[in-house]
């Protein structure tokens, strides 16, 4: 339980320089701090692009490691020897069938739902922020999560050895739950909302001189998610996309896809050009949305209520900087309804093969949304985040999906379940013709 250590002099192998507030620009040392102390607004991570530009091109990161780390250089960690335990390269699919279906030709699925190790995009951040949390000198690490983020933090404290403390709401899905406690931290199930979580959490941070990872290191935690805005310009043949839709909770993954862009142009790895920037959200919890459509510059907190709990920001940190992303792209934030959450989970596992969790039938239905509006052009590169998976959140789907169909281990038996199904195809084919 160390406090942070103040052993900051060996920069040397480190191409970020400071910790930067985003409102007033005032600097600060790459300490455990988040938010400034003139303004505060919060800090990022600032890097010396010029000596980026010179030092690494497209041959120097492929090759590097077949994860997060290829791209180090732009990660705000000074160690060669990071926590790597496989985090991203995970697939860019060409979804034809889905295209079809929603009459798009170019799109792409960016498949987060098999990130390892624990099958969110959240391996991404908590990989950077516990490098960085071993680089400060802490020992113990701990979380506000909607739950995804305590599978990662766990998991991956675990892999480093680390001592690790999770905060998560106390009514989180099984699987999440489940999905943290079998790599032995202490779980504390917080009676209240994410955001009575967090809020809890801000004061154990000041009390207890731990690393939390999306609080005290949020600096390097958030600059995580830029690896997926590197990987997808890289799969794509170091091309940009014309048009990314991605899920919203805080807003930071948004914002830092298009950082992550930003910095591949600046520095000459790909070419420039207008990507427009989508975002999701469920219609229980859309203070993000609700601010885009009346053209707001604040965001105004929301008490959540739907399925897609990974996601249930109420009050989002970075909101208003995904608003103006989404403003200055020519993008959209549009929102969906619980039961077009569940046909978005369904639509993607039909027509993809992919199982994704509520957060991606969210990203999905908004992807529908968006093209029946008009909003996506059909022959626009699309690139479609989905950032979890599907068995966590089981009980979301239990009732829509139909059941087994259970029989006798004898051919007959097989025979008339075999007929019973065609029959009920057929009525179902009749009804949707009536
Ligand atoms: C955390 C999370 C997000 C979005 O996170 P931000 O707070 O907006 O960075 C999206 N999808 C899933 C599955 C998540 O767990
Ligand atoms: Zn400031």
């Amino acid at each position: 339980m160390t406090q942070a250590t103040q052993h900051q002099t060996q920069q040397t192998s480190a191409t970020f320089k400071a910790l930067k507030c985003k409102e007033c620009g005032t600097e600060y040392e790459p300490q455990a701090i988040h938010v400034c102390e003139e303004c505060f607004g919060p800090l990022e991570v600032s890097y010396d692009y010029d000596a980026l530009r010179r030092h690494v091109t497209r041959e120097t990161i492929q090759a590097g490691p077949n994860s997060i780390w290829r791209y180090r250089p732009f990660l705000p960690v000074m160690t060669d020897n990071p926590i790597d335990v496989g985090t991203g390269m995970t697939p860019l699919v060409k979804s034809n069938r889905l295209a079809r279906r929603l009459g798009l030709k170019n799109l792409y699925i960016k498949n987060d739902a098999v990130n390892m190790p624990t099958l969110s995009f959240k391996d991404r951040v908590v990989s950077v922020a516990l490098t960085r949390a071993k680089e400060l000198g802490f020992s113990t690490v701990s979380c506000a999560s909607t739950g995804n983020l305590a599978n990662s933090t766990a998991a991956i404290a675990a892999h480093a050895g680390l001592d690790c403390c999770v905060f998560i709401p106390a009514d989180l899905e099984a699987g999440k739950v489940l999905g943290t406690l079998i790599y032995s931290p202490t779980v504390m199930a917080v009676e209240g909302n994410y955001d009575q979580v967090n809020r809890l959490c801000c004061e154990v941070a000041n009390t207890h001189g731990w690393g939390f990872v999306n609080i005290n290191l949020r600096p390097y935690y958030s600059e995580g998610s830029k690896t997926l805005g590197y990987e997808v310009a890289e799969q794509l043949g170091w091309k940009l996309p014309d048009h990314i839709v991605a899920p919203l909770a805080s807003g930071s993954l948004f914002t830092k896809i298009y950082k992550g862009f930003q910095e591949f142009i600046q520095v000459g790895l790909v070419d420039d050009k207008k990507v427009r920037f989508s975002g999701a959200q469920a219609e229980g919890c859309s203070p993000i949305a609700q601010a885009f459509r009346e053209g707001r510059d604040f965001v105004t907190p929301v008490k959540p209520n739907t399925i897609a709990k990974s996601i249930a920001i109420g009050n989002p940190a970075d909101g208003v900087y995904a608003v103006d992303i989404a403003q200055k792209t020519g993008g959209n934030i549009e929102s969906v309804s619980d039961a077009e959450i569940v046909e978005g989970m369904k639509l993607l596992a039909e027509t993809e093969g992919i199982f994704t969790e509520t957060a991606g039938g969210t990203t999905i239905a908004v992807l529908k949304k968006l093209v029946e509006a008009g909003k996506i052009d059909p022959d626009e590169t699309t690139v479609v985040y989905i950032t979890g998976n599907g068995l966590k959140t089981q009980e979301a789907i239990q009732g829509y999906i139909g059941e087994p169909l259970t029989i006798e281990p004898k051919l007959d038996s097989f025979e008339r379940a075999l007929e019973r199904s065609h029959t009920l195809d057929r009525l179902e084919w009749q009804q949707v013709l009536i």
